[in-house]
């Protein structure tokens, strides 16, 4: 049994959920949400429901948004003849945070990992392929694939490749691949604003 109110034992399990947190941080937090003004935790639960119900997802970068195109999709200074292909929305904001990309985004929303079950329809894909197939004859076009250094980010680059490949587009199509020095195995989301931008800039042709 519990020698802790149910209410707090309840609110460190929620806590335990999140990534990133511990048994020890999840208490922490938990206590010092019951002594903190009840404002903040209104606020708190107020925002954490704002977040399910205000954010959708862009109907063409699959990124967040508020309204169907994202920020970006909606900015015309941005060049659709670049598009950042991304394993997830988060790492749309490592990259914008590097600053000096004109282009846009696709994010896929995993990589084709069969451990996991998740093939590529369970991904942005086919909608990825759409968007390419739609790039007129004779205009350039950079696919930069920037899934993380992983094995499964390695091979979602390649299928990728082979599909846009198999297009038999008339656009001219330049696929590349981010990846000089960011470590084996590292995630986007947590490498440090430098090495984002010297993946970005020593971008390789696949
Ligand atoms: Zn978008």
């Amino acid at each position: 049994m519990s020698i802790l109110p149910k209410a707090i034992t309840d609110l460190t399990n929620s806590f335990e959920r999140l990534p990133g947190i511990g048994p020890k941080s999840a208490n922490r937090l938990a206590f010092y949400l019951m002594n903190a003004p009840r404002t903040f935790g209104e606020e708190m639960a107020r925002n954490l429901l704002r977040v399910k119900d205000e954010v959708k997802i862009c109907q063409k970068c699959f990124g967040v948004a508020e309204k169907d195109r994202c920020e970006i999709c909606s900015d015309e200074k941005r060049s659709e003849k670049i598009i950042c292909v991304v394993e997830r929305a988060i790492d749309v904001v490592a990259l914008e945070k590097v600053g000096g990309y004109k282009g846009v985004y696709h994010v896929l929303g995993g990589v084709i990992n069969p451990l996991d079950h998740v093939g590529p329809e369970e991904l942005k894909i086919e909608e990825l392929i759409n968007r390419v197939e739609v790039i007129k004859k004779g205009e350039k076009v950079e696919i930069i694939l920037a899934m993380n250094p992983t094995m499964e980010g390695e091979a979602t680059a390649l299928y990728i490749k082979k599909k846009i490949e198999n297009l038999n587009s008339k656009a001219e199509i330049k696929i590349t691949r981010i990846g000089s020095g960011l470590p084996i195995g590292a995630d986007l989301e947590f490498a440090d604003q430098i090495t984002l931008s010297r993946a970005m800039d020593g971008r390789r042709e696949l």
